[in-house]
C-alpha cells in the first residue's frame, strides 16, 4: 500500500484537500478532532430545541466556483437554493428588492438599484459613481489598494454617510467580517468587482436547504473507496519534525506516520502544533501569532407565528445585519435565523440581552411582527469566526506551498481560509487553499494532478467576466 497523505482538520479546506488528492491517485488520511466534518461551516444538535442547527446561516455565491466544484464532486449541489433577489428592510414600506434585470453586466442591477427606496438620490449618484471606478480601475486598480482601508476609497468617491450605513457597510461587514473603516480595501473591491459587477451570475446567492453537516458526509465513503480513511474525534498534538521533514503526526491515539501532511488547521491551532525549531525553518510559519480574528454572532429564534414574508431580509443600518427565514421545524414552528458579522460589541452580553436587541431590529423591519416574541431561541457566538481582513493582511498570509527562494518544509503543505487566496475568510477562500494545496503535493510527488487547468495551480476557473464588462476594464 502506497503511503498515506495525512490531511489534519476536516473543515472545508481539509476536505477540498482530501478529496482532490484522492481523484489524483493518492491514499489520505484524513483526522478531525471534532465528531462531524465542516469546521467552522458545519451543524450541530441543539439539546434546548431539539433541532440540528447550523452554527451559523452559510452563504455561497454564483462567483464560488470552487466550492461549487467541490459540492458538485461530493454529489450534494442540488441542495443549494439560489436566491437571485436580494430583499433590503425598509420600513415602513414595503423592502427594496435588487435583482438582476435586462441590461447587461455591468449594468444588470442598474434599474433595481434605481428603483431602491431606501436610498436617496444623493446616495444613488455617489454609489454609481464609486461603482464606475470600481469598474474602470480593473484587478491592477485593485491591486493597487492593497493595505488601505476601504473606508478611504468611500471617502475618495464622496459617498454619503448615509450610502455608507445602509449600503456598502451591510455588504462589505457581511462579507469581510470587519467594518468598511477597518478592511482592507482590496478585498472589499474584490467583492464588488467580481461578487456584483463584473457577470449576471456572481451576485446569485445560494442557501444550503439541509444541515451544513450532511453536505460533506459523502466524503467518508469516497476516501475509504480509495483505501484512505476519515478520522474523527482524533486531535492532532504536534506535528513530527525530524530537522528536515516532516515524519507524521502526534494524535492523541497514537503517531500516524505521513510522506506528506497537509495542515488545514487556522492559524492559532497550527501555531500549537508546530515546535519552535519547526516554525525558524519555514517562513510560511514564521507569521502564525500575527493572525488577529473578528466573531461572528447568530441567533436561531422560533416563532409560534409566521411573521415574515420573504426568504431572507438585509437590515441596513442596524446591528442585526440579515435574517434568514430557515423554514417550519419539526415542531411546525417558523425557524428564522438572525446574522451579526464584526459582532465584537455582542460578546460579553447574555442570551437574554442579545435576543432583546436582536428583537427590536425584527420589530424595526418586519412591522406586522411587532408585539410577537419567540417561543425557543438559541444565540451561537463564534469568537474566532474569521481572521480580521484589516489592511495589509495578504502581507502575512502563507502560502500552500514552500518558496522556492526561501525554502521550508517542503513536505508541509499549508490550507485553511486564512492562507494566501487573495479572498476574504470564506468558504471559497477554504476550498481554494485546499485545491492548492493538493496541487503542491501532486507537483512534490512529480505527477500530473488532475486539477480542471493546471495553469491555475489546481483552481476552478472563475466566473468570466461578461463581454460589456470586460470591454469596460472589469
Ligand atoms: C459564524 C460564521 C459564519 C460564516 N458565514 C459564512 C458565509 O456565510 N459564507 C462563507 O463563505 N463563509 C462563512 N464563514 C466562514 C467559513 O465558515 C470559513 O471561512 C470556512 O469554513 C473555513 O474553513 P477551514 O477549513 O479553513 O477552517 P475550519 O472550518 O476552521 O476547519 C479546521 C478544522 O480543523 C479541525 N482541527 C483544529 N485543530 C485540530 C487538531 N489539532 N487536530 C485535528 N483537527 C483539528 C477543526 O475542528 C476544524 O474542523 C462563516 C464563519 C463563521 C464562523
Amino acid at each position: 500500500m502506497k503511503p498515506a497523505i495525512v490531511v489534519v482538520g476536516g473543515g472545508l479546506a481539509g476536505i477540498a484537500a482530501a478529496l482532490r488528492l484522492v481523484d489524483d491517485g493518492e491514499r489520505v488520511i484524513l483526522l478531525e478532532s471534532r465528531k462531524k466534518l465542516g469546521g467552522r461551516a458545519t451543524s450541530f444538535s441543539d439539546v434546548r430545541s431539539g433541532e440540528v442547527l447550523d452554527n451559523c446561516q452559510h452563504v455561497v455565491m454564483g462567483s464560488c466556483t470552487n466550492l461549487l466544484d467541490l459540492y458538485e464532486r461530493l454529489g450534494v449541489l442540488q441542495y443549494v437554493q439560489w436566491h437571485p433577489k436580494i430583499w433590503w428592510a425598509n420600513p415602513p414600506h414595503a423592502p427594496d428588492v435588487m435583482q438582476p434585470g435586462v441590461l447587461p453586466a455591468p449594468l444588470h442591477f442598474a434599474i433595481g438599484f434605481l428603483r431602491m427606496k431606501l436610498l436617496s438620490l444623493q446616495d444613488k449618484r455617489g454609489i454609481a459613481r464609486a461603482m464606475w471606478q470600481l469598474i474602470r480601475m480593473g484587478g491592477e486598480g485593485r491591486a493597487r489598494w492593497r493595505g488601505r482601508a476601504f473606508a478611504e476609497f468611500l471617502a475618495e468617491t464622496k459617498q454619503t454617510a448615509h450610502a455608507c450605513k445602509v449600503f456598502w457597510d451591510p455588504v462589505v461587514v457581511s462579507a469581510c467580517n470587519v467594518p468598511c473603516e477597518r478592511t482592507d480595501a482590496a478585498h472589499a473591491m474584490l467583492v464588488f468587482q467580481q461578487g456584483f459587477l463584473q457577470d449576471r451570475w456572481s451576485p446569485v446567492m445560494g442557501l444550503s436547504t439541509v444541515p451544513l453537516w450532511s453536505l460533506y458526509e459523502p466524503a467518508t465513503a469516497i476516501l475509504e473507496a480509495s483505501g484512505g480513511a476519515i478520522r474523527t474525534g482524533v486531535s492532532v498534538l504536534a506535528l513530527a519534525y525530524d530537522g528536515r521533514r516532516v515524519t507524521g503526526v502526534v494524535t492523541d491515539e497514537g503517531i500516524v506516520e505521513a510522506g506528506m501532511v497537509v495542515a488545514a488547521v487556522p492559524p492559532d491551532r497550527l501555531a500549537k502544533l508546530c515546535s519552535q525549531t519547526m516554525r525558524a525553518a519555514d517562513c510560511r510559519l514564521a507569521q502564525l501569532d500575527a493572525f488577529t480574528f473578528s466573531p461572528i454572532l447568530g441567533v436561531h429564534l422560533f416563532f409560534e407565528q409566521q411573521i415574515m414574508s420573504t426568504p431572507h431580509l438585509v437590515l441596513p443600518g442596524r446591528p442585526t445585519q440579515w435574517l434568514f427565514k430557515k423554514g417550519i421545524d419539526s415542531q411546525g414552528r417558523l425557524h428564522i435565523h438572525a446574522v451579526i458579522s464584526a459582532a465584537d460589541a455582542w460578546m460579553e452580553l447574555d442570551e437574554g440581552e442579545i435576543v432583546r436587541r436582536v428583537m427590536a431590529d425584527i420589530h424595526w423591519a418586519i412591522p406586522g411582527s411587532r408585539g410577537l416574541e419567540p417561543s425557543a431561541v438559541r444565540a451561537v457566538k463564534e469568537k474566532r469566526a474569521t481572521f480580521a481582513c484589516l489592511p495589509a493582511i495578504d502581507a502575512i498570509r502563507p502560502s500552500a506551498v514552500v518558496d522556492g527562494i526561501r525554502g521550508g518544509i517542503n513536505n508541509l503543505f499549508l490550507c485553511g481560509d486564512w492562507c494566501d487566496t487573495g479572498w476574504p475568510a470564506t468558504m471559497e477562500g477554504a476550498v481554494r487553499s485546499g485545491y492548492r494545496a493538493a496541487h503542491g503535493v501532486c507537483s512534490a510527488l512529480g505527477r500530473p494532478a488532475s486539477g480542471k487547468d493546471s495553469s491555475r495551480l489546481g483552481l476552478v476557473a472563475d466566473v468570466p467576466a461578461a463581454r460589456l464588462a470586460r470591454l469596460l476594464g472589469l
